[in-house]
């Protein structure tokens, strides 16, 4: 377990030790899992060692859960669905909650928390194109073709099973167009 990188000496450590056959996890702050190849790569590691040594990254946020003593049903208008990047056609009858705040929860209408994540799992493919430098909304695109959950997907399928609001997952994930 190699804590938070954020110097070359630290990467080349920790990928020194998975090159010689330790399992290393560890911690890098980045936006999303694309975020992550570009930190490191800026780190001045060599490309080949980097992409060898990796099995795949997770990146993981947190959200507020639905306080369930005082959680209610709620309906957006087309106009909030369309600001959250949803189609209402797919979305209109999809019933979302809020909480309403009660004792239970502080009158905050959340108690407790979940983590949304996604994950990249590196595929030959995907290797291929970080050693050829492809950029990011390639890898992406490929990573999706691959069947790839990413944090946003992730997050709605949270907010849609009513585990957490729509407000919620737009103040942590970005919304795509
Ligand atoms: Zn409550």
């Amino acid at each position: 377990m190699v804590g938070e990188i954020r110097d070359q000496e630290t990467a080349q450590i920790a990928i020194n030790a998975a090159l010689t056959g330790h399992l290393v996890f560890t911690t890098v702050h980045a936006n999303n899992v694309l975020d992550v190849l570009g930190r490191f790569l800026n780190m001045g590691v060599e490309p080949y060692n980097f992409v060898s040594a990796l099995n795949c990254i997770l990146a993981q946020r947190l959200v507020r859960v639905v306080c369930s003593y005082c959680k209610k049903p709620v309906q957006y208008p087309d106009e909030y669905l369309i600001e959250s990047g949803l189609n209402p056609e797919q979305w209109r009858d999809v019933t979302f909650y809020e909480g309403a705040g009660c004792f239970e929860c502080g009158g905050t209408g959340f108690r407790g928390r979940t983590a949304i994540h996604e994950l990249l799992d590196l595929s030959e493919r995907i290797r291929e194109m970080i050693l050829n430098k492809r950029p990011g909304s390639e890898i992406r695109r490929q990573a999706r073709d691959e069947d790839m959950t990413f944090l946003r997907e992730s997050a709605l399928a949270k907010a849609r099973s009513g585990v957490t609001t729509l407000k919620e997952i737009n103040k942590v994930t970005f919304i795509e167009g």
